[in-house]
């Protein structure tokens, strides 16, 4: 992977603003640019892999605590008793664009089906 910097690494480094809604050791949550839902969350560990396979192969512990910092999110937004979608795209067909792997944390309605 290229060393250059991602957009989220530079959210957490505090260079680009974001409205954050919860940070521990390591993982780090905000609100995404365009909402998809009324309550859309990007939760992102600190440490960055490409996408949510490499992280699971190369540490499985960190994937825990990014899934744990989604419920976490979900109590914090009061959408964890009605329910909720955590989605983690991976690569092209799937539509990701930042290639720092990260879970969207969708709800605060009632959502649609999944698919194209
Ligand atoms: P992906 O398509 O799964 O890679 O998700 C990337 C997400 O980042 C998209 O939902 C974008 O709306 C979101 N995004 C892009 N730039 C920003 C930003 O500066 N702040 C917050 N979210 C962003």
């Amino acid at each position: 992977m290229s060393d250059a910097e991602t957009l989220f690494e530079r959210i957490i480094g505090g260079e680009i603003p974001a409205d954050v809604v919860y940070e521990d050791e390591k993982t780090f949550a905000f609100r995404d640019i365009n909402p998809q839902a009324r309550v859309h969350v990007l939760v992102v560990p600190r440490v960055r892999y490409r996408n949510v396979g490499e992280l699971a192969e190369a540490d499985p512990g960190l994937l825990g605590d990014v899934v744990g910092a989604c419920r976490r999110v979900a109590e914090a937004e009061g959408i964890a008793e009605s329910g909720y979608r955590v989605v983690f795209n991976t690569d092209g067909d799937a539509g990701q664009t930042v290639f720092h792997v990260h879970a969207h944390v969708l709800g605060g309605e009632q959502l649609g089906l999944f698919g194209k």
